[in-house]
């Protein structure tokens, strides 16, 4: 099969791209940007966003301006400028300038007035209200504000005293002149500036008016020279404001594209909802396992290959769409099965003591790390007299064709040797307390000369070397598909059960784990160590299990 990406069609996108690369546009120049606003962690939408802009780039020799879209004071912060740099160099981008919308107050202040001088923008004194009634309706024209129709000098002095400081918040702002009868609501003169007493994370007090996103998003495009401005569809009816904008100001003609935001199954992905589960408690942090977040998605053990792989396969679209996130675990277990390192661990252990082997004694047994990978090599597990088998891998009265252990039959200790239960010991109510085995010594693995055969493997850790170490296992933190769209808060929608804390023994050589290796616990799943790791505190998160199959409850 030659299936390559180079015979995946073109997408919307791209088609835009190559005819203007064709045409001859910009010289042939190609600049994106990834703008987010610092005022939360990225999520896996962002990674869409991300994998699009800067995957473009790099399809067509151009660049990605990553630009912090800081021109509200109120929500950011520089803690999520931090956080949003890491998570795009873990996700292996980089960027070609390091752009702040902020860094632009003194132009855009400069367009303000170009704007006034041309008699496109004037400063009006009505109320919110006001302003809200005379606006009209989707249905209904709008109606001339009273102060529409100030002179230039008039508005060029009250914009400067807005400017200095010189009136209360709310009491004035600049809008553009543009028409009151527009069927489009936003072209409907326009707020661009309004009167804000914040300090801004960056310009510290230095300014008292800040500029509305649609009076920086466009112009910081054009400031950059960035060709291709990619957003979500939500930005459809402000294209018209940006491309109005960019005109009257005889500035470079950037040109806005949307394409349809990307919504997970059994989440939310708004950074306003997501900072509510934080901040009431919901979950532990931006970056709990359980969150659709960057740093959420690592702590759980995703894979940057993983995440990058599967916004590659979804591809852009002009609809909004719900995608399964079970797709996503799909590439996180299709990247984890050719990396992870396979260890045993125990979740529910039953004790077997190993009768003819005398105390004291380890037995070494190597065993392979990842048959996916001959080069990963293989690693000693001692056998002991004392050793832990899964509970469910025990039946005392088992039915045909069971090929794990029971009363009187063999198995076969993976990497180890085959066991024979001889013994079963119960305690007072019937519950059973441990086995008592033999083992074959002419049965290891690797030098089998027992001629014994067995069909059951099952796994096993030292009682005396196996180490002790806490579980987390994640379900779906709420209970429906699109929660976001059932009726009342989202919240009444989460998953109580989304976090099961269990203790399991697992095998010595996890003491080392590092952050970032990655681990099969087999036939239990993916999982690695978490962030609360140490080697005297074994922490490990539930990544994903081997197979598909999540029940929500
Ligand atoms: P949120 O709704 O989560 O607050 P936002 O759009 O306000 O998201 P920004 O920081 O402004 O967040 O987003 C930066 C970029 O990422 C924007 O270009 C935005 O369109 C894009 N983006 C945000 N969410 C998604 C998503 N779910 N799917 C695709 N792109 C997204
Ligand atoms: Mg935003």
């Amino acid at each position: 099969m030659s299936e390559t990406i180079k015979e995946r069609s073109l997408n919307f996108v791209e088609e835009i791209i190559e005819a203007d690369l064709k045409s001859g546009k910009h010289n042939g120049r190609l600049l994106t940007r990834f703008p987010p606003e610092p005022n939360g962690y990225l999520h896996i939408g962002h990674a869409k966003s991300i994998c699009l802009n800067f995957g473009l780039a790099q399809k067509y020799g151009g660049g990605t301006n990553l630009r912090f879209d800081d021109t509200n004071p109120v929500t950011e912060d520089t803690e999520y400028v931090d956080s949003i740099k890491n998570d795009l160099r873990w996700l292996g981008f980089n960027w070609t300038n390091e752009m702040y919308a902020s860094d632009y107050f003194d132009q855009l202040f400069k367009y303000a007035k170009k704007l006034i001088t041309k008699g496109l923008a004037y400063v009006d004194d009505s109320s919110a209200e006001e302003m809200a009634t005379l606006k009209g309706t989707p249905n209904a024209p709008g109606v001339e504000s009273p102060f529409r129709n100030r002179t230039v000098e008039e508005n060029l002095n009250l914009f400067d005293g807005m400017a200095n400081g010189d009136f209360a918040e709310g009491s004035r702002v600049l809008r553009a002149k543009i028409d009151m009868t527009s069927s489009n609501m936003l072209m409907r003169d326009p707020i661009i500036y309004r009167i804000k007493f914040a300090e801004h994370h960056r310009t510290g007090d230095k300014w008292c008016i800040y500029p509305m996103y649609d009076f920086a998003h466009g112009q910081s495009d054009s400031i950059e020279g960035i060709t291709h401005s990619i957003c979500t569809l939500e930005f459809v009816s402000h294209r018209e404001l940006y491309d109005w904008f960019l005109e009257k100001l005889e500035i470079f003609p950037s040109k806005q594209y949307e394409f349809a935001r990307l919504n997970l199954t059994y989440t939310v992905m708004s950074k306003r909802k997501l900072l509510q589960l934080v901040n009431e408690g919901h979950v532990t942090a931006w970056d709990d396992p359980r969150m659709p977040t960057i740093s959420g998605m690592r702590r759980r053990g995703y894979t940057a290959k993983s995440i990058v792989d599967f916004c590659d396969r979804i591809g852009i679209q002009k609809r909004d769409n719900l995608i399964d996130v079970s797709l996503l675990e799909f590439f996180v277990r299709e990247d984890l099965n050719k990396t992870s390192t396979r260890v045993m661990a125990v979740f529910d252990p039953l004790k077997v003591v190993i009768t003819n082997l005398p105390d004291g004694v380890v037995e070494p047994c190597s065993l392979e790390n990842n048959p996916e990978d001959p080069e990963s090599g293989h690693r000693l597990v001692n056998f002991t007299k004392e050793i832990y088998i899964e509970r469910g891998d025990f039946m005392k009265e088992p039915p045909a064709k069971y090929f794990r252990l029971s009363p009187g039959k063999m198995v076969r200790l993976k990497g180890a040797y085959i066991i024979q239960c001889d013994e079963v010991i119960e305690n007072e109510g019937g519950s059973i307390k441990e086995l008592r085995c033999s083992y074959i010594p002419s049965s290891k693995s690797g030098a089998d000369e027992s001629g014994i055969k067995v069909k059951g493997v099952i796994q096993w850790v030292s009682a005396s070397e196996g180490l002790k170490s806490e579980i987390r296992i994640y379900d779906r933190l709420f209970k429906v598909e699109d929660p976001s769209s059932e009726e009342g808060d989202f919240k009444e929608y989460i998953n109580e059960n989304s976090l099961e804390i269990i203790t399991a023994y697992v095998e010595p050589v996890l003491k080392d784990a590092k952050p970032g290796d990655r681990y099969q616990f087999m036939r239990n799943g993916y999982f690695v160590p978490d962030t609360d790791f140490s080697p005297e505190n074994l922490v490990f998160n539930k990544t994903v299990g081997l197979k598909e199959g999540f029940k929500v409850g």
